[in-house]
C-alpha cells in the first residue's frame, strides 16, 4: 500500500449522517442476518481486526467486477477509470472510511446484499453453529461485511452503481437499517464508501501505526492499489 500526503477527509459529518439516518426509509434485517451478526459480535470480539481484511476483500471483489465488465463494455469506466482503494482516518469524528472505485451498489443491491437476503450458506452455518457452538466454523464460512460491527457502533455505506443514483445505507446493527438517496447527488463517480463510526474500544484502529501494520498484512493478497490517508489531527 502507499501512504498519501496528509489531508482533511471530506464528506458528510457524523451529525449530517445521523440526520439522514433519521429521515431514511427503514428496513428490517432478515432474522438470519440478525442471528449471524449476534454470533459474530459475541464470538469475534477479541479478534476484531478481521473487519479490515473483510472490507478490503469486498472492495477488491467490487474492483474485479467493474474491471471484468469493462472488458466487454468500455463505457462502464466513463464513471471513472481509476481502480483502487482509499482508506481515510478522521480522528475528530472517530471514523474510518474505506472507499473503492469498484462496481458499486444500486439501491436494490444495498437492500438485498446488506441485510434482507442472507447470503447462501448462512442458514447452513447457523444450523451447524447452533449444534456445535464451534467458533472455527465462522472462519470456514467467511465473516463478511457484518464484521464491520465488531469495531463500529454505526456503519454508513454510500454507494453508486452505474445503473442508479447514489444512495446511503446506515445501521447501528439493532435489527434495522435505513436507506436514503444521497442529497449531494453523485460524489463518488462510481463505487462504495464505507464509513465506520468506531466504538470506543476500537479506537486503536484510528491509529496510523496500527493501520499500517494491518494493511501490510492484508494488502499483500490484493491486486489493486491501496492508499492510506490520515487527517491532520
Ligand atoms: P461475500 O463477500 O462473501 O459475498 P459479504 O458479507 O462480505 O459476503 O458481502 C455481501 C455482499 O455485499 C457482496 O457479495 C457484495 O454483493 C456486496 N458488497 C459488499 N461490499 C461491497 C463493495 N465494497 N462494493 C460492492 N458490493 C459490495
Ligand atoms: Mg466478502
Amino acid at each position: 500500500f502507499r501512504e498519501e500526503e496528509k489531508i482533511n477527509p471530506d464528506g458528510l459529518s457524523v451529525k449530517e449522517l445521523k440526520q439522514l439516518e433519521a429521515k431514511g426509509e427503514k428496513h428490517v434485517f432478515q432474522a438470519e442476518v440478525n442471528k449471524l451478526m449476534n454470533i459474530l459480535i459475541n464470538s469475534l470480539y477479541s479478534n476484531s481486526e478481521v473487519f479490515l481484511r473483510e472490507l478490503i476483500s469486498n472492495a477488491s471483489d467490487a474492483l474485479d467486477k467493474i474491471r471484468f465488465l469493462s472488458l466487454t463494455d468500455g463505457e462502464q469506466l466513463s464513471s471513472g477509470s481509476d481502480l483502487g482503494i482509499k482508506i481515510k482516518v478522521n480522528k475528530d469524528e472517530k471514523t474510518l472510511t474505506i472507499t473503492d472505485t469498484g462496481i458499486g451498489m444500486s439501491r436494490d443491491d444495498l437492500i438485498n446484499n446488506l441485510g434482507t437476503i442472507a447470503k447462501s450458506g448462512t442458514t447452513e452455518f447457523l444450523k451447524s453453529f447452533q449444534a456445535s457452538k464451534d467458533t472455527n466454523l465462522i472462519g470456514q464460512f467467511g465473516v463478511g461485511f457484518y464484521s464491520a460491527f465488531l469495531v463500529a457502533d454505526t456503519v454508513t455505506v454510500i454507494s453508486k452503481n452505474n445503473s442508479d443514483k447514489q444512495y446511503i445505507w446506515q445501521s447501528d446493527s439493532h435489527g434495522s437499517f435505513s436507506i436514503t438517496e444521497d442529497p449531494r447527488g453523485n460524489t463518488l463517480g462510481r463505487g462504495t464508501s464505507i464509513v465506520l463510526h468506531m466504538k470506543e474500544e476500537a479506537e486503536e484502529f484510528l491509529d496510523e501505526k496500527t493501520l499500517k501494520d494491518l494493511l501490510s498484512k492484508y494488502s499483500e493478497f490484493i491486486d489493486h492499489p491501496i492508499y492510506l490517508w490520515t487527517s491532520n489531527v
